[in-house]
């Protein structure tokens, strides 16, 4: 098998067990641990050596990796990447089961901005994290569970009863999109139906689930697709591949000098303001947790170590690294005039001149040299004029840290879409890149 297959199947097979981010995060710290990263806690107090490895997690859902190299981390400084575990989904509300003509439903909240229609007809399963009764109410124990069987599906109304269908309907979130898991008769006391399945999979008690952060999710795996399988199709692309092939090159890359930093955020798809997302301080904290205890037995005074920390953040890179939208084969209209990305033409630097997008000349100059220098094809995305499109994780990341900072990602397709369109080569392409930055 070409390696290029064998890094998109290792990508597919990543994402399949990657329902819900906290399930990315277990899978990224099982790459870690088997490359000999070790666990720090943020409640203890850090030893961190040169050419060592380490991750720490934040609440289950997001996970900071580096590795430390020769030098001193001042001089030197973090060479960091950055993306996000979390993809749109439907949140499971509290309380959630709905009886109504035979059908037992579950009540269920829109998260991110999902194409709606594409969830229909698809079968769907359940997965996330369970908090659990532990003896310290101050410390619930958490458990992540994965039904992880087609178990509910939200039906498409027949076009016979909607004969406006092909013309474009409007899905209401509260109404329309429901899923059903089972069919029942009207006596039927729904009673914590849902507990009862979790609990049962967890092989605990429903009595000591005190609650739960469940997702659906779409059952199917991803495939690769296409005459000369060129593209990859699965859920989630957006933005697991990028966590994917950025712990990849942080676990399998030697530094030069100075840290190399995988950071790899939640909730970027609800606009990154909790502890975990990138409009924290957590990035701000691990790094300069990182200098303080790097340089603890060279200096004394408190003041002096910080100082080393933002002289460490002068010398440091960010790349951003989020999906970008390739240009589509129907409706190329969508698109800029000049900047079209095509599926594995390369890695795409994006750039607004509203800065949506953290990019600027010299930023870009940096990662174009890097793709550049080891024969990688590199492109541009900026969005048409008259379209306001999206924005990621770099501008939010500088409002905490002052770094030197770019925009990038993988073309693709259909983003937000339960299933998702990207390319085999491009996997590739973006892997080698961030090898070479963590190697410079
Ligand atoms: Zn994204």
């Amino acid at each position: 098998m070409n390696e290029d297959i064998k890094l998109a199947n290792d990508l597919i097979k990543f994402i399949y067990d990657s329902p819900t981010s906290f399930h990315a995060v277990e899978q990224v710290k099982v790459i870690l641990n088997t490359k000999g990263f070790k666990e720090l806690h943020q409640s203890d107090k850090w030893e961190i050596k040169n050419n060592s490895k380490y991750y720490v997690t934040v609440n289950d859902s997001a996970i900071i990796a580096f590795v430390t190299g020769e030098g001193s981390a001042e001089q030197e400084g973090f060479k960091i990447i950055g993306a996000h575990t979390d993809s749109p989904s439907f949140s499971i509300k509290p309380d959630p089961e709905i009886v109504q003509n035979s059908y037992l439903k579950l009540n269920t909240e829109v998260y991110g901005g999902p194409i709606l229609n594409t969830w229909l007809d698809r079968p769907l399963s359940l997965a996330g994290r369970v908090s659990l009764r532990s003896g310290n109410t101050m410390r619930p124990k958490t458990k992540l569970v994965n039904i992880n069987k087609p178990l509910l599906i939200v039906p498409n109304l027949a076009i016979h009863l909607n004969p406006k269908v092909n013309g474009g309907i409007e899905l209401n979130k509260q109404k329309d999109t429901l899923p059903i898991i089972n069919l029942v008769n009207e006596k039927f006391e729904s009673d914590n139906y849902l507990l009862k399945l979790v609990a049962n999979k967890l092989n605990v008690s429903p009595y000591d689930i005190l609650d739960f952060d469940l997702f659906l999710y779409p059952y199917e795996k991803g495939c690769i697709l296409g005459a000369e399988e060129e593209f990859i199709s699965s859920p989630r692309i957006d933005d697991l591949a990028m966590i994917h092939a950025g712990i990849t090159a942080l676990s399998t890359t030697i530094p030069t000098s100075g840290i190399n930093v995988m950071a790899c955020f939640d909730h970027e798809e609800i606009g990154s303001t909790t502890g975990q997302g990138a409009d924290s301080p957590i990035l701000d904290h691990i790094l300069e947790r990182i200098v303080m205890s790097l340089n603890k037995n060279k200096i004394t005074l408190a003041s002096k170590s910080r100082e080393d920390y933002f002289r460490a953040l002068a010398n440091s890179f960010f790349i951003s690294a989020d999906m970008a939208h390739a240009i589509h084969p129907n409706m190329p209209e969508k698109h800029d005039p000049t900047n079209k990305p095509k599926i594995n033409g390369g890695p795409v630097i994006k750039i607004n001149a509203n800065r949506k997008y953290i990019t600027d000349s010299v930023s870009a100059a940096v990662y174009e040299s890097i793709c550049k220098d080891n024969s990688i094809p590199v492109q541009k995305f900026v969005n048409r004029s008259d379209m306001r499109g999206g924005s990621t994780l770099g501008p939010i990341n500088v409002s905490h840290i002052n770094l030197r900072s770019v925009d990038i990602g993988n073309p693709m397709l259909a983003m937000h879409s339960i299933r998702e369109l990207a390319g085999v080569k491009d996997q590739m392409y973006i892997y080698k890149s961030f090898k070479a930055f963590y190697r410079l």
